[in-house]
């Protein structure tokens, strides 16, 4: 199987595996996991917050943070397609109650003006604009990665107008490995960040999000509330500490995969356009003639190939741990056959 449907594909190496053997294990919730603790005291570091907590899910990080940010009735900003919108099964409205304001951005990012002109005065009519969340990189827009002074602006912006904000990093260290600018400084201007270990850094398991102590402590009274509250985390939290190791400069390899990918699909008649790759995602339009997104996967499929349908002519792949130059040559041919 030639595996580009996601970074989330991997399986944990033999390497990350031993590392959770020996690893000492104690109660989470008591604060007396030690991987767990170290875990999250160093992701703290990284983001340049004052503390962070382990969970099991990306979605969750952003689900907790969401609903300790707001009040039911608030309204949420962020570009249309934010991960918070199209694939976390209506949480924000479920379990936050909160609105969506959704703004139409240039490649999965905003400017200060358009988050300016989308924050509501006060009043007794309107929904209160409470929160701004951005992603870095941006998912559906190929892993397309915000420049840290716009980043910075737009957070800026929402501060300025009294909004909190929050940065879904889950490839945020796909952005600091890209660019060299270290993820804490992308979080700087956000009250709450986390960063995903299940997407290239390899894991099977987990996410840790920072904030500020209060910010850690309300989050930590929903994570116990939603389920989120586990025990000897300590296996998966020494796998992320491996991978945090191990598998972060390599995220270069899956960039430069990706680029190759990239530029050897905008030569095929099958291909209208490959959006600009940033990291390690490849989106592409496929070409008029060529059969519409699912009909392509299908085809690919059967050859052993899997991408992602993302628009009726837009197909996504990307690249990780567990793709390389073998697959990404049967990927070019089984594009190149598509008919
Ligand atoms: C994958 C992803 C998430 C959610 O992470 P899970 O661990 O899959 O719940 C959130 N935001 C973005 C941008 C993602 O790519």
């Amino acid at each position: 199987m030639h595996d580009f449907y996601s970074d989330t594909q991997t399986r944990p190496t033999r390497a990350m595996r031993e590392a959770a053997l020996d690893a000492p294990l104690g109660d989470e919730r008591h604060d007396a996991d030690p991987p767990t603790l170290e875990l999250c005291a160093r992701v703290a570091g990284m983001l340049g917050m004052e503390a962070a907590l382990f969970l099991p899910s990306g979605t969750m990080c952003n689900e907790i943070a969401i609903a300790v940010h707001t009040r039911p009735g608030d309204e949420v900003i962020c570009t249309r397609e934010s991960h918070i919108i199209f694939a976390e099964s209506g949480g924000p409205a479920a379990l936050s109650g909160v609105m969506m304001h959704p703004i139409d951005g240039e490649r999965g990012m905003l400017t200060p003006e358009q988050v300016q002109a989308a924050i509501r005065p006060r009043s007794a009519h309107a929904p209160r604009s409470r929160l701004l969340v951005a992603e870095q990189t941006a998912n559906l827009a190929g892993g397309a990665i915000w420049p840290l002074g716009q980043l910075t602006a737009v957070a800026q912006a929402a501060r300025d107008a009294g909004l909190a904000t929050h940065l879904d990093g889950a490839r945020l260290l796909n952005a600091q490995v890209a660019t060299g600018i270290p993820a804490a400084a992308y979080a700087r201007g956000f009250d709450s960040a986390w960063i995903a270990f299940t997407k290239g850094l390899g894991c099977p398991v987990g996410a840790v999000l920072a904030g500020s102590r209060d910010f850690v402590a309300e989050a930590w009274l929903l994570k116990r509330r939603w389920g989120g509250a586990m025990r000897q985390t300590g296996v998966l939290t020494a796998m992320c500490l491996y991978a945090l190791d191990h598998h972060v400069a390599r995220l270069a390899e899956d960039h430069a995969l990706a680029r190759t990918i990239g530029a050897r699909l905008a030569g095929l008649p099958a291909i209208a356009r490959v959006l600009p790759v940033e990291t390690n995602i490849v989106i592409v339009d496929l070409a008029e003639h060529a059969p519409d997104a699912r009909e392509a996967a299908r085809q690919l499929r059967q050859g052993d190939v899997t991408v992602t349908v993302v628009g009726p002519r837009r197909l996504r792949m990307v690249t990780h741990l567990d793709v390389g130059p073998a697959d990404a040559d049967a990927l070019v041919a089984a594009i190149g056959a598509l008919g």
